[in-house]
């Protein structure tokens, strides 16, 4: 391992250490949080942009409740379906993108948290294993830490369900899906993932900070489903709705 790549993995380890110690403050408006471990006071909290009725399947927001989208029913997805706990709106936005690209690592402790609060308040029943969406070893390696895996430990905690890291591995190096059209993000992906034998039969949940077009899940999911998996959902903080999420066509 490269010393800046340990420098960063350190570091992060640090953050989230320290962070075990303090208890929680509100990381918007600096009131008291949540004990034991979510760093939002309740009003900040309510005050999330919340996903309402939506897709069972993709997890779009609907205006009415619905099983399956139309667009599900003329492409489904390869997952069997998807949850969003938020809008990949203010302030979800900027929480995901300081965590993401500015190293703020003790903010998976919200997300994950929120997740999994959100989930956990669902009468669906639960996976045996979560998933998170693998960075490349070289990327990984760069940044330090893979942020969806981060943000699964809280989620998985709250749900008490098992992170499985090693089910399944980028293969192949990928151009970062938020620099790509929506149209080339399926074949950005095509043969980026390997699962091992060890997916089979399993019910499981890939994890993502944020859901746009669903390629991501789609690509894992054929993995997955290849090695054996009898269920594959995919879990996100936040449903990107907009102009970008808007082409998911298989
Ligand atoms: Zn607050
Ligand atoms: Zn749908």
């Amino acid at each position: 391992m490269d010393p800046k790549s340990t420098a960063a993995t350190l570091r992060v380890r640090l953050a989230t250490f320290v962070q075990g110690l303090i208890p929680p403050t509100c990381y918007l408006c600096l009131d008291p949080g949540q004990p034991p471990a979510l760093d939002l006071c309740a009003g900040c909290e309510a005050d999330l942009p919340w996903l309402g009725p939506a897709c069972g399947i993709c997890a779009m927001p609907t205006r009415l409740p619905v099983d399956c989208c139309e667009r599900c029913r003329a492409a489904p997805p390869v997952f069997d379906a998807a949850f969003a706990a938020c809008h990949y709106e203010f302030p979800v936005i900027e929480l995901i993108q300081r965590m993401k690209y500015r190293g703020e690592l003790p903010l998976a402790r919200i997300l994950g948290t929120v997740l999994g609060r959100r989930l956990a308040r669902c009468e669906q029943p639960l996976p045996d294993v979560v998933v998170p969406v693998p960075l490349h070893a070289d990327r990984e390696r760069q940044r330090g830490y893979n942020q969806a895996r981060e943000i699964a430990r809280y989620a998985a905690r709250e749900l008490g369900v098992p992170v499985a890291d090693r089910l399944v591995r980028r293969i192949r190096a990928t151009a970062e899906q938020a620099v790509l059209p929506a149209s080339s993000r399926r074949a950005n992906l095509r043969g980026a993932f390997a699962a091992t034998p060890a997916a089979a039969g399993l019910r499981i949940a890939v994890l993502d900070d944020v859901l746009t077009t669903g390629a991501t899940a789609d690509a894992l999911a054929l993995a997955l489903f290849a090695a054996g998996a009898r269920r594959v959902e995919a879990w996100a903080v936040a449903r990107a709705s907009g102009a970008a999420a808007a082409p998911a066509q298989l």
